[in-house]
């Protein structure tokens, strides 16, 4: 069923659920806060839901934008075209780090597209010294994810890493009902602050991502065993974690010291 929304039919390929709901819109840009000067970039601005009152406030907007209907209809924006910078792009593969103006000055925000969110989020991880903040509205399971701590239901490969790069935390939850369509879940828009030293000592982060990613990819399995073609039952004992362990039982700080024990067997 085509569903129309301002004269467009959204796409679900490019994973298009428009806000319409005002009073979400204006939490959601109040938490942002947008400041005059501030260098803000925008993923996936759509039909301008967040980009229009993001605009008052400021000077310049940079979007990133795939779908090129979208980005043809912000171009040609009858006021917000002076103050934006359309990059028809896929955010996937863009270079955020080409945006910077001041070290450390970006600020991203935007209602992703679900069915790429949590690559898009390993991918602006990588940015993460470049960005001073950034606000995304995600499924609220998503949302969760990036915010668990070891123990936790949803701890995962994206927690541990969403921890090691960011502070994270929940800021504005959102119905099914503030969207065109209506997605099937509920949604929360997600803060995430760069450390400027990150939290835990890593040697090497491909190595951390390996470990972790292993450890999750058989995450009913004990560590000894997830591991076992990384490290020896040996090695990790020698570090103060119990073998016997989950991945979803180890903090952050447990991930590094594997993560630089098996660095120091290369
Ligand atoms: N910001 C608008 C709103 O809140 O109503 C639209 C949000 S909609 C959930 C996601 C937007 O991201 C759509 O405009 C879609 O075309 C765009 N998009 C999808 N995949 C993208 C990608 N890989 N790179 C950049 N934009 C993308």
């Amino acid at each position: 069923m085509s569903q129309k929304h301002l004269g467009h039919t959204a796409r679900k390929r490019f994973g298009q659920n428009f806000l319409h709901d005002q009073y979400v819109i204006d939490k959601i840009v109040s938490a942002i806060n947008p400041q005059p000067g501030e260098n803000l970039v925008e993923i996936g601005p759509g039909l301008g839901a967040l980009t229009e009152p993001v605009a008052e406030y400021i000077d310049h907007l940079t979007v990133v934008e795939l779908d090129r209907d979208l980005a043809k209809r912000l171009i040609h924006h009858p006021f917000l075209n002076k103050k934006l910078t359309v990059i028809e792009q896929d955010a996937l593969k863009f270079d955020f780090s080409s945006l910077i103006k001041e070290p450390g000055d970006l600020r991203i925000f935007g209602n992703l597209p679900y069915n790429i969110s949590t690559p898009l989020m390993f991918h602006l991880f990588s940015f993460s010294t470049q960005v001073k903040d950034m606000h995304f509205m995600l499924q609220n399971e998503v949302v969760k994810r990036l915010c668990a701590t070891h123990g936790d239901k949803l701890y995962g490969r994206l927690s541990v890493m969403a921890q090691y790069y960011c502070d994270a935390s929940p800021v504005v939850a959102v119905p099914p009902s503030a969207f065109k369509p209506a997605p099937k879940v509920d949604s929360a828009v997600v803060r995430l602050v760069p450390h400027k030293t990150p939290p835990a000592d890593v040697k090497d982060i491909n190595i951390l991502q390996r470990v972790v990613t292993t450890a999750f990819n058989q995450r009913r399995k004990t560590i000894r065993n997830s591991l076992k073609d990384l490290l020896s039952s040996d090695d990790i004992s020698d570090l103060g974690i119990k073998p016997e362990l989950r991945a979803e039982a180890l903090s952050l700080q447990d991930f590094a010291l594997l993560a630089n024990k098996v660095h120091s067997t290369l």
